[in-house]
């Protein structure tokens, strides 16, 4: 890829996974239930080997495949997005014994994984997370901890098979007090329950009464878990830019071609200066967040230090640009996308929460003006 447009083998892979979404994976995520995990979606992903494709790309790779699975199919880009939140803690961290029992089931969409880190109090200031990991001398030969508390907005959650989950164990206050355990589904004392959201997107709280952990669960070492959750969120955060990026696209050629055949005053609606004004308005905000999205991608894979302000723009433009996208890709359909199993309607309802997930757009722009200042007085 050079710094404007991909190389035509990426070209041709984001073709051959748009293909895929629409033909083997939308109709696998139709037949499942919304807001529930879909256990054969996963598998489908797992077969075709896109699964292992998120544990050995780099970033820009990441987001292709993102991209490319949300323009077709948004339910199986969440799945794909969902095990890669949830077991990279355990790819990055985890010992090897932790590796060898999960991530052979995550990559082949038979266990399901979980990044348990919100709780009710906890969303934006992550690190004000209460999750009490208190010490339980019983545990094992080095003793263990007793998690105590509630996590909530947990995607996956309560059907996962495992969860990646940040406790307080009080090393330092703040976010050096947070310990990365990893939980299996079945320990005693955990329990949880479904939350029925605006989009199709499977989520839980999960409630901690008393479960045990031993120092076996730990991923990375006691008091160094929020580095954990920041290492994940920061591969993550352009990728989050890519599925918006989808979704945006997904919308656009959408109203290409509705706006193109639907006859009105006596021509089409493209023929109306306002119509074919707003589709060239919502084509070029899809292009900048797509070259965005791949300049922060492209500047995670180099090890930049840029890193930071670039996937928080990424992050911020991307998903407030679909949100513009879809909205007037509503408006230029009139009332047939407001019906319930069209594209758009499907699209209105996924695309409002990555402008509040993995960092609402508030908080990114604080990153990026945090970055700019540092960058001044480092001069
Ligand atoms: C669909 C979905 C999936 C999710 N999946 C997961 C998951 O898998 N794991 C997980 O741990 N969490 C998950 N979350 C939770 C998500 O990370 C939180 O919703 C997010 O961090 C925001 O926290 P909050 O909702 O508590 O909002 P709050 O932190 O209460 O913030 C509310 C609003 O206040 C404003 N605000 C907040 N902070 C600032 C600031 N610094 N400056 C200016 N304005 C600010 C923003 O407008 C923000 O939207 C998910 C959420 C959703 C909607």
């Amino acid at each position: 890829m050079t710094g404007f447009a991909l190389g035509v083998d990426e070209e041709e892979w984001c073709g051959r996974l748009r293909a895929l979404s629409a033909q083997r994976l939308r109709p696998l995520a139709e037949k499942g239930e919304p807001g529930r995990v879909n256990r054969p979606l996963l598998a489908a992903l797992g077969e075709e080997g896109l699964l292992e494709r998120v544990f050995v790309s780099g970033a820009l790779e990441l987001c292709l495949l993102r991209e490319s699975l949300a323009y077709g199919c948004t339910e199986a880009e969440t799945a794909l997005a969902l095990q890669g939140l949830g077991a990279h803690p355990v790819l990055r961290a985890g010992s090897a014994a932790q590796r060898e029992r999960w991530l052979p089931g995550v990559r082949e969409g038979r266990l399901v994984a979980a990044f348990a880190l919100s709780e009710p109090g906890a969303g934006s200031d992550a690190a004000a997370l209460a999750l009490a990991a208190e010490r339980d001398g019983g545990i094992g030969p080095d003793g263990g901890w007793r998690l105590t508390g509630e996590k909530r907005w947990i995607s996956n959650a309560p059907e996962a098979d495992f969860y990646t989950v940040f406790a307080r164990t009080g090393e330092n206050p703040g976010a050096g007090g947070i310990t990365a355990f990893l939980v299996p589904a079945d320990r005693p004392g955990l329990t949880g329950e479904a939350l029925d959201m605006l989009s199709p997107h499977p989520i839980g709280s999960l409630s901690f009464d008393g479960v045990p952990v031993g120092p076996e669960d730990v991923l990375g070492e006691p008091g160094r878990g929020f580095r954990v959750a920041m290492d994940t969120l920061n591969l993550f955060r352009p990728s989050v830019g890519a599925f918006a990026v989808g979704m945006a696209r997904a919308a656009l050629d959408a109203t290409l071609a509705h706006t193109a055949g639907r006859g009105a005053f006596g021509g089409v609606l493209a023929d109306l200066q306002a119509v074919a004004h707003r589709v060239a308005e919502m084509a070029t905000r899809t292009e900048a967040a797509r070259l965005l999205v791949y300049a922060a991608a492209g500047a995670y894979d180099s090890g930049s230090a840029e890193v930071p302000r670039r996937a928080a723009m990424a992050k911020l433009l991307a998903t407030e640009t679909a949100q513009y996208v879809v909205d007037h890709a509503v408006q230029l359909h009139g009332a047939v996308a407001l019906q319930r199993g069209h594209l758009l309607e499907h699209l209105y309802r996924e695309v409002r929460a990555p402008r509040i997930y993995e960092g609402a757009s508030e908080v990114q722009r604080t990153i990026i003006a945090k970055e700019l200042y540092r960058e001044v007085a480092a001069r």
